[in-house]
C-alpha cells in the first residue's frame, strides 16, 4: 500500500468512524429528545390537569368558605316587635334584609345596579338569577316583562307627592291628602322598590295580554330562581300590603325555597327562623291597603 493509499484509507476510516459516531449522537439526542419530550408533555398534561384541578378546587372552597363565613359570622338578626309586627335589623345579609311599613332602609344602604334592556334597573347581584328565570318561562311560553323595578328615595317620594297633589285636586286638605296617600304609597325608606331587589313582572304586552299566565308560572317556580311572591293572598295583616300577584322580591335560592314549600311570607319566615318561640295572638290588626 503506497502512502498515499493508507492515508487514503486513513480518511475513509475515519469519516465512517464519524459518521457512525455522528449517527450514534444524532439517534442518542433523538431518543433522548424523543424521551424529554414525551416526559415534557406527561408533566405539562399532568401538571395542567393537577393546576387546573387545584385552581377550580381552590376557588369553589374559597369562595365556599368566604361564604359560609360571611353568612355563619355575622350575628343573628336581632328581632323585637312594634305592636304585633316583626322588626328584624340588618347584619348585612342583604337578600334577607326586611323591609315594610315597619322595617326602614338602613340609612346610607347603597347598591349597585344593573339597566335592563327596558331601562329598569335591579340590584346587579340578581340579575344573573332574573335572567334565568325569564329565559326559562320564555321557553314555556310564558313572556314576563318587569314593570318596575328599582326606585330611588326621590323616585318614591315623587310618587308619593303625586298621590297627594291628587287627592288636594280632588278637594281633601293638604293633611287628609297625606294621610290618604300614606295608606297607597309606601313611605319612602319603607319600599322594597328600593332595595332594588323587589320587581313588578306582568305580562310582555308586545306578545300576550295574558298576565295570569304569568302570574301563575312565577307563582310555580319563581322560587326556584330566589325569588318569592312577596304579598301572598290572606297575609295582609302581616304584610301590611293587599295580594299583588306581580311583585316578586329576591330572598335568594335557600330561603326561598323555604318559603315557597311551608307557604310563608317573608315576615312570618323570619320570625320562624330568628324567633321560633314567639307567640301571636290572632288579631283583627289595621287592614290598609298599600301600594308597595
Ligand atoms: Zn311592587
Amino acid at each position: 500500500m503506497s502512502k498515499k493509499k493508507r492515508s487514503k484509507a486513513r480518511l475513509i476510516i475515519a469519516f465512517v468512524v464519524m459518521l457512525v459516531s455522528c449517527l450514534a449522537v444524532y439517534a442518542g439526542v433523538k431518543g433522548v429528545g424523543a424521551d424529554l419530550f414525551a416526559a415534557k408533555n406527561d408533566n405539562v398534561t399532568a401538571d395542567v390537569s393537577v393546576s387546573e384541578d387545584t385552581v377550580s378546587e381552590g376557588e369553589m372552597f374559597v369562595t365556599e368558605d368566604t361564604v359560609s363565613d360571611s353568612e355563619s359570622v355575622p350575628e343573628r338578626p336581632t328581632v323585637t316587635y312594634d305592636g304585633e309586627h316583626i322588626v328584624v335589623s340588618y347584619n348585612g345579609e342583604w337578600e334577607h334584609m326586611l323591609v315594610n311599613r315597619w322595617n326602614s332602609i338602613p340609612e346610607g344602604y347603597e347598591i349597585d345596579t344593573v339597566t335592563l334592556d327596558n331601562g329598569k334597573q335591579v340590584d346587579s347581584r340578581i340579575y344573573e338569577d332574573l335572567r334565568n328565570m325569564f329565559d326559562d318561562a320564555r321557553a314555556k311560553d310564558v313572556y314576563p316583562y318587569v314593570t318596575e323595578a328599582f326606585r330611588s328615595t326621590e323616585d318614591q317620594q315623587g310618587m308619593m307627592k303625586l298621590y297627594i297633589e291628587r287627592y288636594i285636586e280632588e278637594g281633601y286638605d293638604e293633611e287628609t291628602a297625606q294621610e290618604m296617600a300614606e295608606a297607597y304609597v309606601a313611605l319612602p325608606g319603607t319600599s322594597e322598590h328600593q332595595l332594588g331587589l323587589a320587581l313588578d313582572i306582568n305580562a310582555d304586552t308586545n306578545i300576550s295580554v295574558d298576565n295570569e299566565a304569568v302570574y301563575g308560572w312565577l307563582a310555580e317556580n319563581a322560587y326556584r330562581y330566589g325569588f318569592i311572591l312577596r304579598y301572598p293572598e290572606g297575609k295582609e295583616d302581616i304584610t301590611g300590603i293587599s295580594y299583588e300577584p306581580w311583585h316578586y322580591r329576591y330572598v335568594g335560592k335557600e330561603f326561598a325555597e323555604e318559603i315557597h314549600r311551608d307557604g310563608l311570607c317573608l315576615e312570618e319566615y323570619l320570625q320562624k327562623k330568628y324567633d321560633p318561640d314567639h307567640k301571636t295572638e290572632p288579631s283583627d290588626s289595621e287592614e290598609q291597603e298599600n301600594d308597595s
